[in-house]
């Protein structure tokens, strides 16, 4: 799978835009990395390429844990962060969100493996030097 660089919030945005058209119709996709690489930007777009809904209607589900967009076309955005335990993460009811016909993008998924779908895909994003960013796309378990 590629990898691809980013050297801007709306580079990583426009590359959102463009995996999402790449996307499965359905399915989950984690999206790794550390506190500000970029994961809700990425998100930003790829909800936007979808058609699910603008950027700047997307923001983080850190205190929500789940955010949904779309009409026909649906996107659920997941965030983990603020879960402790996986019986916690567990009963936010992720195996019924994984049976629906949406894409299911997951931050922090990684902290629950044993929660995650075995099939899946992983976008993996590094911070270099500024605001350059490293993008890796993986499919797991196919
Ligand atoms: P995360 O969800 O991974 O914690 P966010 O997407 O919320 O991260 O925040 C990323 C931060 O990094 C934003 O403040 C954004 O402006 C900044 N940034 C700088 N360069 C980039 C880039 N190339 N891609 C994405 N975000 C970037
Ligand atoms: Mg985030």
């Amino acid at each position: 799978m590629p990898t691809f660089r980013t050297g801007s919030e709306e580079e990583t945005i426009a590359l959102g835009e463009r995996l999402a058209r790449w996307l499965p119709a359905r399915g989950v996709v984690l999206l790794i990395g550390e506190l500000g690489a970029g994961k809700t930007t990425l998100a930003k777009g790829i909800v936007e390429g979808l058609g699910a809904a603008r950027p700047d209607e997307v923001s983080s589900p850190t205190f929500t844990l789940i955010h949904e967009y779309g009409g026909r076309r649906k996107v659920y955005h997941v965030d983990l962060y603020r879960i402790d335990h996986a019986r916690e993460a567990a009963r936010l009811g992720l195996d019924e969100l994984f049976e629906r016909d949406a894409v299911i993008l997951i931050e922090w998924g990684e902290r629950f493996p044993q929660l995650m779908p075995r099939e899946r895909i992983e976008i993996r994003i590094e911070a270099g030097e500024g605001d350059q960013r490293e993008i890796q796309v993986t499919k797991i378990g196919t």
